[in-house]
């Protein structure tokens, strides 16, 4: 297993559980990349892909402004070109609609796996307060509702619908012109700093060897079969190899032979320890286009999109913007007494959809990334396809959608 992310982690607990022998490098520590310090919300309900019907018709000239919630920084945009371009041609209904069926499926059952996780002797933060999403438009609402109640086919629910009054009690902090919400009752959250080292002390408990500090920066390969993962100082041989880098994965699946269209969609993280004003369950306001997620005596502002190419640089302009619309969404959220501002990388594919299976030019390279805004959710299931794919070469769950060879 290369790569200790949540998806690499997850992968790693469900093989060791499938009876494998299992080492796991990352080349930094494990659960300190895009998996620190985002929202941690295992939430089926806004699993959908990226590329939606109608962003294609947004200005782009909004797109190239740096306090745009969904922001190309222009400098990029001739490295960007080709995956733009693809990304474009999957923002329409057809495309979409696909997408959301094969994401219901993949996340289906997902905060019930959070649940037995805690029973399996992983130590994290895990809560199960639902899901709230705000609105301030009637129409952006009902839409939503709409769409939600076609996911209770694959678990999904149960809903409340709020109006106005029913909002304002259930979060009297939030302020703005909104007037209603929906609350998605079964989903759950969890910190995932805390998940990612809770999932990494289980799974070195169970005999898993983790390595971090070790960078993969090659592979020898032998008539089409992986020998061993090399790089500075290392060489690692295994039956199987899983490419689980995220946002950097097209660098090892190229040395493979399968470039994969995985870029950045950087997201950034204010979060704010000690007494502040806070929501009492992970709350998406579409208004300001953020979110907040509540933790043990502290509280995180999470949002953007922003394409900048692969590099974790820091845009202060974008904090700036996230600072903005918390402090018009939820006054005195960023009163606490201590404060940290992230950045992640996002694995984002061009069709918003993750990229989980077989490598077609080795008989034993798997690839597990491009889980974009959902790497949280999409864990757990997509740890035990992996686990499948590996040992019995066949998954029980519809996962065509993701492979590998559609690009
Ligand atoms: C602001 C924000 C909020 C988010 N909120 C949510 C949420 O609420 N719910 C949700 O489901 N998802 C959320 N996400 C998305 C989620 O964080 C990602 O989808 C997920 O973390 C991706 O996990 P990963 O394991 O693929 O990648 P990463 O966590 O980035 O892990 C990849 C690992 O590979 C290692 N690595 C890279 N290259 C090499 C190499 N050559 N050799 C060895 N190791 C290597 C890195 O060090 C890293 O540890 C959010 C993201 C952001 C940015």
């Amino acid at each position: 297993m290369i790569g200790g992310g949540v998806i690499g982690l997850f992968c790693a607990y469900h093989l060791k559980r499938a009876g494998a022998d299992v080492v796991l490098i990352d080349k930094s520590d494990f659960g300190s990349g895009c998996s620190f310090a985002n929202g941690g919300w295992v939430c089926p309900s806004i699993a959908t892909p990226l590329p939606a019907p109608g962003l294609a018709t947004a200005s782009l000239r909004g797109l190239l402004r740096s306090d745009s919630p969904f922001y190309i920084k222009p400098s990029a945009v001739p490295h960007l070109g080709r995956w733009l371009w693809e990304f474009r041609g999957h923002c329409n209904a057809d495309s979409y609609t696909r997408g959301v069926a094969a994401l219901a499926e993949l996340s289906r059952g997902t905060p019930k796996q959070y649940a037995q996780l805690g029973s399996d002797g992983v130590d994290f933060e895990y809560d199960r307060r639902g899901t709230l999403l705000a609105f301030s438009d009637a129409r952006s609402l009902e839409r939503e509702h709409r769409d939600l109640m076609t996911l209770g086919a694959f678990g999904l629910g149960p809903i409340d619908a709020l109006d106005e009054t029913g909002l304002r009690k259930d979060q009297p902090g939030l302020a703005g012109d909104l007037i209603g919400g929906l609350i998605i009752r079964d989903e759950v959250h969890v910190r995932p700093d805390t998940l990612c080292r809770g999932l990494a002390t289980r799974i070195e408990a169970d005999g898993v060897e983790v390595l971090p500090g070790l960078e993969v920066s090659g592979f020898e390969v032998e008539r089409g079969t992986i020998v061993a993962a090399t790089g500075p100082g290392i060489e690692i041989t295994a039956d199987a190899f899983v490419v689980a880098t995220g946002a950097e994965a097209s660098f090892l699946t190229t040395q493979l032979g399968m470039p994969l269209p995985v870029q950045a969609g950087k997201g950034y993280s204010i979060t704010i320890e000690g007494p502040a004003a806070t929501v009492s369950r992970p709350t998406h306001v579409s208004t300001a286009k953020m979110g907040f997620t509540p933790f043990a005596g502290a509280h995180r502002l999470l949002g953007t999109m922003e394409l900048s190419g692969i590099n974790r640089r820091l845009d202060p302009r974008r904090i700036e913007a996230l600072e903005r619309a918390g402090r018009r969404a939820l006054p005195g959220c960023l009163d606490g007494a201590t404060r940290s501002d992230w950045v992640g990388m996002r694995p984002v594919t061009p069709d918003g959809l993750p990229v989980i299976g077989a490598l077609a030019t080795c008989v034993n390279g798997f690839v597990a990334t491009g889980h974009q805004m959902l790497g949280v959710t999409l864990a757990p299931s997509t740890g035990s396809v992996i686990a499948q794919l590996v040992l019995e070469g066949r998954v029980e769950k519809e996962v065509s959608a993701f492979s590998p060879t559609r690009f």
